[in-house]
This record gives structure tokens, sequence and C-alpha cells, in this order.
């Protein structure tokens, strides 16, 4: 069976290890004398997408667009309203979590800040071997001797694993929390902003060390970021997302070649390393709407320098409009002669 819609032309569903089906997650906001719903937070609207085995798809937006909500769900660590969500074709939507167990070891997370997600008042050793113990794996002497070769696949040393998380580096904690991600030999991570807290300095190494363990493992990514640029660096696919919507999904290759007006919005502010060369920034109008009220029709019709009527009043179809290449928008076909912000200039220009 072929479905070119969700994960791209050409890709068989054996291929696809996650396939999201029009998932919808909205937060209630609660207030009031009885503590009653006044609202909703729209987090997530009709989300379908695929990722297939061994790639790594980018999940790019500002924050608070839904990005980590949309990796949360897929983990099942909240419940969607609405939706699917399909591990290696099985349904795990509304699997029990008994049932869900096994399925979880396959399932694994690196989080945005490793200080706060590594337990202060265990080893390193502990840290990393914990999964291990949890899934009954090994006795202490199999673990141990696991937990070495675990800090040595992430470049630590076997004596680190006698140390405590404070006194190592940001980006030492990040590999320990990489260790600990792929101690259970996962086929698919969720990497939630995993190089956001790091100085730029070493950002890079982690990139490296992920784009590594995924070629060695046949590892699966989603990798969830709102730098386009660092995005681009790790992924073969990228999806743009805004206010709980995909506005556009291309190759990564092709990131030039994306034609939303929201990815020229997000491309024009990536900085250009050559110094003789510019981009015209198009800067956005106003801040993002708040996803209690999304916009009618089309999400982004509000800060859109090409928005037409049509655009307030009906939301548009996400669809094909080249080889690869989806967005949501209605003008997309007229939107290559319009583009503007992706340009590199020369100096003077
Ligand atoms: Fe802009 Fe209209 Fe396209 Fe939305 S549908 S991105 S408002 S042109």
């Amino acid at each position: 069976m072929l479905d070119a819609g969700r994960a791209g032309i050409g890709v068989f569903m054996s291929d696809v290890l996650v396939d999201v089906r029009e998932l919808t997650k909205a937060f209630p906001v609660k207030g009031g004398f009885l503590s009653r719903e006044k609202a909703k937070v729209h987090a997530v609207r009709g989300i379908s997408l695929a990722i297939r085995r061994g790639e790594t798809l980018g999940l790019v937006g500002e924050s608070g667009c839904g990005k980590t909500t949309l990796g949360m769900l897929i983990l099942r660590l909240i419940e969607p309203d609405e939706g699917s969500i399909f591990f290696e074709g099985q349904n795990i939507t509304h699997l029990s979590q008994r049932r869900l167990r096994p399925l979880r070891r396959q399932m694994q997370i690196v989080f945005q800040d490793p200080f706060a997600s590594l337990n202060p008042r265990m080893t390193v050793g502990q840290i990393i071997g914990e999964p291990l113990l949890v899934a009954g794996q090994g006795d202490r002497a199999w673990r141990k001797k696991r937990v070495a070769e675990l800090l040595g696949l992430v470049g630590l040393p076997e004596e680190a694993g006698g140390r405590y998380p404070h006194e190592f580096s940001g980006g030492q904690r990040q590999r320990i929390g990489i260790a600990r991600a792929i101690a259970l030999t996962p086929k698919l991570i969720i990497a939630d902003e995993p190089v956001s807290a790091l100085d730029v300095s070493v950002r890079g190494e982690i990139l490296n060390l992920l784009a590594d363990l995924r070629e060695r493992f046949g590892l699966t990514y989603l990798f969830i970021a709102h730098d386009l640029k660092v995005v681009e660096h790790i992924s073969h696919r990228v999806c743009v997302m805004y206010l709980g919507q995909q506005m556009e999904s291309f190759p990564a290759e092709g990131l030039s070649e994306a034609r939303h007006p929201y990815t020229q919005a997000l491309v024009s502010a990536i900085p250009v390393p050559d110094p003789t060369t510019r981009r015209r920034r198009i800067v956005l109008p106003g801040d993002a709407p708040s996803p209690l009220h999304p916009p009618s029709g089309c999400s982004f019709h509000p800060r859109c320098p090409y928005a037409e009527s049509v655009c307030a009043r009906v939301e548009p179809p996400f669809e094909e409009y080249a080889r690869g290449f989806h967005a949501s928008c209605h003008l997309i076909g007229k939107m290559d002669k319009r583009r503007v912000g992706a340009v590199a200039l020369r100096s003077g220009e």
C-alpha cells in the first residue's frame, strides 16, 4: 500500500514506523468558583504525518505551536482527543498501559534540559542502567558491562558511571540522557529540543552524535526544534508547524524551494555565514495568535503578507504541490512568483 499524502511520494506503508492520522489535542482551561472549564487551548489540530524507518523527521515552529505536545501524544504520554497513532502498523491509540509497556521500550525520549531530566541523587551508572533494571534485562554484572558500553557509545569514559550529574557539563549531561534513551535499543527516539539548552560550541557535537547513532543502530528520530537551521542539518524531511497545524513538509535538502509564506519567514531569519551576503528578512506583523482562539480559515492569515479574503474564510487543505512538497495554503501555486524572503542578496543590492 502506498501513502503519498502523509509520507511523501513513493513511500510504502511497510517503510513507515510511525503513522499519525488527524491527531487532535486541546487542554481545558479551568477557573472560577467551581473550577469549571472556561476555554480550551487547541494545542494540536488534525495533524497527519508519517515517519519512515531510519529517517529523521524534523519538527519546527515557534514556541507554543504544539511540537512538544505532538511528541508526547505519539509516545502516549498524553491522550489524544481525536485521531489515531500507529506504531509499526499497530494502532496504539487506545492500548491499555499494560499492553503499551513492551512497546514503550521501542519509543524513548531525549529531553531539552539534560540537568532537570537526570536524577541528581543517582550516579550516572544508575541513571543509564535504570531502564535495563526496570525492563528486567540481565543480571547486575551484565548491566554494569552494558552501562560501560553505552557510555563508550556516547563518548564518555567508563569511570563516568560512578559520578553524579552535577559533575558534568551541559553537553556531557545530554550525552548521558542519550545513553539512557538508547539503553533498551529502541526503534524511535523523540528528541525534544535536545540542543537548545546547550552552548553553541557543543551543539554540533551532539547533533553529530545523534546522527552517528542513527546510522549505527538504524534509529528513527522525531527531532523537535525551533531553529530551522539545526533541523535542516540533521533531518531527512522537515515539517513546519504553526498554531497546532502543519503548514508545510518537504525534503530537508529542498529547504530553499519551500514556498509556504510561514516557512519563507523562518528561512529569512537564518543568518547567512558569508559576510558579503545578506538575506532580506521577512518580519511578520504582530505576535502569533493565542491557541485559545485560533483564527478562522488559514491560521496564518492574520500575519501572512499575501492573505486574500478566502484565507480568512476557508481552511486550506494540506496538499502536495510539488514532488515531496506538501503545504496548507490556498495560493501555493502562485508563491514561486512572489517569493521574496529566501533570496540571498549580495551586499549593496
Ligand atoms: Fe497566506 Fe492565504 Fe496561504 Fe494562509 S492560505 S498562507 S493566509 S496565502
